[in-house]
């Protein structure tokens, strides 16, 4: 998902909200919504759909006020329906919350049944809704903002990248591991802004500040700025943003993504080169390291696949039948530039093996002699249980198949993915500073054991 937040006495906060959101489109798209504080009184509308699609003029005139928050949903949690769309807004004893949530909470069966369902009701599937309740019932329980947000942070195990507006300000927290990104910025004079990524920022004409740093709170008030730690961090961004998720042009870890995935393909090079006539990348996500990687090779980089903009992501559609007439929708492939050439094709990953078993038939029916794969990430062998949908663990082909084994099945010449090791060297920090759990079953949250045997085989 995508979060963010912004204070902004002086202008429109609702539009700042739009673009902000806009510019996290990429997050999830399956719905959008904003909360404004008009001196402390909330107004919000949130639907299905994506940002442009939900929001007009006339309704973002109806969101007055100094304060927004706002965000785009990806279901990992809970099913698709509006009662699940976020902001989620529920009433506290100092004034209602609306509450944005990028994550996934591995301990909601425990939470629900803290909260009483004659006080404080569920109405969605979400793990956001429970954390909003939480807040609620701290606040209700005498807590003041920030004292109730650390009850209920501690409460929570799992992702949390949070951003709450409230009557009295706007909080921003992340959980103590910082799983999911969010970074603080400066607008103008006195404005302040929270997202989850720094191409937030940009569109919006702010100014980047730092991160929030794993489990850091902060809050921006009319009265002025403060923050603290609620619990010791212990670092593990996921490294996935990094090499697929987040926007190439978002700067994480002090680094700019674009450079850290053409670096990836730079390795992905020297660790398995190839005879051939051209790169290509699957785009967008495999552009950068299909750059790197021909840089590196010396072999030419071409456009080989045509996408379609306007189709969403193939992984945010939640049917197998849709995700696979979803690929011919979204890529086509340019027979002129294809026709008998020997062809490496670049890509981020590969999750369940659908899109880049059909990419490879629809570029054999092109004319390539020769489909050499090349994946700037190691096999993901393991579901993730903090926010990114890569599934069960049967549906990921790496669980259930060797490397040699996917070559046959994708129909490709050859096969070969970055190295564990490689993908770190390219971060230039130690692997112990990120979670890379979906590569190797070592999950830095501790987990339920019930819910471990719902996702691993
Ligand atoms: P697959 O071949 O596994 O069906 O799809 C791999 C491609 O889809 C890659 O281009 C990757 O960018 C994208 N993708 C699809 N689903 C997911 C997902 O759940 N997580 C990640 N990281 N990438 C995905
Ligand atoms: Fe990211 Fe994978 Fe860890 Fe999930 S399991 S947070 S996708 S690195
Ligand atoms: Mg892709």
């Amino acid at each position: 998902c995508g979060v963010f937040g912004v204070y902004a006495p002086a202008e429109a906060v609702a539009k700042l909200a739009y673009f902000g959101l806009y510019a996290l489109q990429h997050r999830g798209q399956e719905s959008a919504g904003i909360a404004t504080f008009d001196q402390g009184r909330l107004h919000y509308y949130k639907h299905m759909g994506l940002v442009s699609q939900v929001f007009r003029e006339e309704i973002l005139r109806e969101l007055p006020g100094q304060w927004a928050v706002g965000h785009n949903r990806y279901s990992t949690t809970g099913s698709s329906r509006v009662i699940n769309a976020q902001p989620v807004v529920v009433p506290s004893r100092l004034g209602e919350i609306a509450l944005a949530h990028n994550g996934n909470l591995v301990n909601t069966l425990e939470l629900r049944q803290q909260l009483p369902p004659e006080r404080y009701p569920l109405y969605s599937t979400t793990d956001s809704e429970i954390m909003a309740q939480l807040l609620a019932q701290a606040v209700d329980g005498g807590a003041d903002w920030v004292t109730g947000a650390i009850q209920m942070a501690q409460q929570c195990q799992g992702a949390f990248s949070l951003v709450i507006g409230t009557p009295q300000g706007i909080l921003g927290m992340r959980d103590s591991y910082g799983v999911r990104p969010l970074v603080l910025g400066t607008l103008g004079e006195q404005g302040l802004v929270l997202a989850s990524e720094t191409c937030a920022l940009d569109i919006i004409g702010a100014d980047y500040l730092r991160e929030v740093e794993p489990g850091e709170w902060v809050w921006l008030t009319p009265n002025g700025f403060s923050c603290g730690q609620w619990q010791t961090a212990q670092r593990k961004l996921c490294v996935f943003e990094m090499i697929y998720f987040a926007r190439p042009d978002s700067v994480m870890e002090g680094k700019s993504l674009y450079a850290y995935r053409r670096r990836l393909g730079e390795i992905l090079a020297q660790e398995s080169p190839v005879c051939a006539d051209l790169v290509i990348a699957v785009p967008d996500s495999g552009v950068p390291a299909a750059i790197g990687f021909a840089q590196k090779s010396g072999i030419s980089y071409a456009e080989g696949l045509i996408k379609n903009r306007y189709v969403g992501r193939t992984f945010i559609q939640p049917t197998q039948a849709m995700r696979e007439t979803g690929i011919r929708m979204k890529l086509n492939p340019l027979r002129d530039v294809l026709q008998s050439q020997r062809v490496v094709v670049v890509d981020d990953s590969i999750v369940r093996g659908t899109t880049s078993r059909k990419l490879v038939q629809a570029l054999r029916e092109a004319g390539v002699r020769e489909v050499h794969m090349r994946i700037s990430s190691p096999p993901v062998t393991h579901p993730c249980f903090y926010g990114i949908d890569t599934d069960n663990q049967e549906q990921l082909i790496a669980a259930r198949q060797s490397v040699s084994e996917i070559t046959q099945h994708l129909e490709v010449d050859s096969l070969a993915y970055l190295s564990w090791a490689g993908m770190f060297a390219a971060t230039g920090s130690a692997p112990q500073q990120f979670c890379s759990a979906c590569f190797t079953g070592d999950y830095p949250v501790p987990m339920p054991d019930a819910l471990k045997r719902s996702k691993l085989m």
